[in-house]
């Protein structure tokens, strides 16, 4: 038995002080506010673990190359594709698991990795046809995380379009081969296997309906209306959004995580709220890529839960991600409090989406990850512990405990120099 002593912390039922929190087999075995500090001290505000939900590790080598200049997503596209050329088994390993680090460090216990670099370039299988997605989940496991693997179907270059040469690498070809190829996959403890449908732009109509009954029980993403004009192609080909196609589909419901969420029409708010649909955004990456804002008060206010995804990993901090959503309302209805501090934590911990419905939550029985902001950095001094959210940066997290095992302390990876190895993988990709 573990035992960690909170300074603050914030429980299901609110901020509280001087925490005990035992831990056993990875599990939370007691939480007792008002104890006198024992074991091993967490000085600050202590939260549960952070959910990642979308992200694309190898974007991370893109941060501070793509983002001067003119241009939309499909010129930053461009960009990530000739990156992608340049990546195989071994330096994915090496990126994904400093990018982890990094993750770790921001607080990240668990990433959904939407995983779409499957084969060689070219598109021919490595010998081991899984060796790209393994990558991933080692790379998880040395950085101490948690990985579900959203391994993503991609099948055409656009609607009704054969893939372009750099995206023959995504493909599996058909429906069956993909599933042969992910039914190969074991996930050791830390990791689930989840699926993907890249988009409605890049999977046939028939393909997700057979997707979505070959994937029950799963979690399952998919890029939802990202851009305006992957609505005007759906409306053109199919006759309707692509909310009402994945619906026609079968896609849509509790196990279904629809990331960006973006552009939608009224109806397709009531559709996910129907489903139970979770509705992903990534705030930083949206902005960055000049997608536009979507509806995220409107999908609450619907009853959607919300989750956070780091996507393009140009920033890696959930804080911001949350505090994004929340700013970006006030900007666009001139109200401020759109969100309550309660709520952006939820979206920051949603971990059910990716599989892990007992983390998330600093309770009895559920997983033991423990993230920790000090208060005496120059960003955090003097705040209200219950005001953490809307003035801590990633930065400013001091420890972080995953699973009950400890991975970050003192503002230092355990086990990983993150700097110095994303320096080097990151510069011998662009040599
Ligand atoms: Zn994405």
């Amino acid at each position: 038995m573990l035992t960690f002593w909170a300074e603050h912390a914030v429980l299901p039922a609110g901020p509280a002080d001087s925490v005990a929190i035992e831990v056993a087999d990875g599990r939370i075995a007691s939480v007792k506010p008002g104890s006198r500090p024992r074991g091993d001290v967490l000085a600050g505000v202590t939260l549960p673990g952070f959910a990642n939900a979308h992200s694309h590790a190898f974007h991370r080598a893109l941060r501070g190359r793509t983002h001067a200049g003119p241009g939309t997503f499909w010129t930053w596209r461009e960009g990530m594709y000739a990156l992608s050329e340049r990546l195989d088994p071994d330096s994915y390993f090496r990126l994904a698991r400093a990018v982890y680090a990094e993750m770790a460090l921001a607080g990240i216990t668990a990433v959904g990795e939407f995983h779409y670099l499957h084969h060689s370039p070219g598109g021919r299988p490595y010998s081991d046809p899984n060796a790209m997605g393994e990558a991933l989940i080692q790379a998880a496991a040395d950085a101490g995380i948690r990985i579900t693997l959203l391994d993503t179907l991609y099948l055409a270059g656009g609607f009704g379009l054969p893939l372009e040469p750099a995206q023959r690498r995504f493909g599996d070809g058909s429906l069956e081969a993909w599933l042969d190829r992910v039914d190969k996959l074991s996930p050791p403890d830390h990791a689930v296997i989840g699926g993907a449908v890249h988009s409605v732009r890049a999977v046939p109509e028939e393909a997700i309906t057979a997707f979505a009954c070959s994937t029950e029980g799963r979690p399952v993403h998919v890029h939802l209306s990202e851009q305006r004009s992957e609505n005007a192609s759906c409306r053109l080909e199919h006759g309707c959004s692509p909310a009402e196609l994945l619906e026609r589909c079968g896609l849509l419901g509790p196990d279904l995580t629809a990331v960006h969420a973006t552009h939608l029409a009224g109806h397709d708010i009531d559709l996910l709220r129907r489903s139970g649909t979770t509705a992903c955004f990534c705030p930083t990456t949206e902005r960055d890529l000049a997608d536009g804002l979507g509806p995220a008060r409107a999908l609450a206010e619907a009853g959607v839960r919300l989750s956070l995804g780091t996507d393009s990993n140009a920033i890696v901090d959930m804080f911001e991600e949350a505090r994004a959503v929340e700013m970006h309302e006030r900007l666009v209805s001139e109200e401020r409090g759109r969100f309550t501090a309660a709520e952006l934590l939820d979206a920051m911990t949603a971990h059910a989406s990716l599989g892990w419905a007992d983390a998330g939550r600093i309770e009895v029985g559920a997983r033991a990850d423990l993230v920790t902001v000090g208060l005496d950095s120059p960003r955090t001094a003097g705040i209200d512990p219950s005001g953490v959210v809307y003035a801590a940066t990633a930065a400013d997290i001091t420890d972080v405990v995953a699973d009950g095992r400890r991975i970050v302390a003192d503002g230092r990876h355990l086990r990983i120099d993150a700097g110095a190895e994303l320096a080097a993988e990151i510069k011998g990709l662009w040599a």
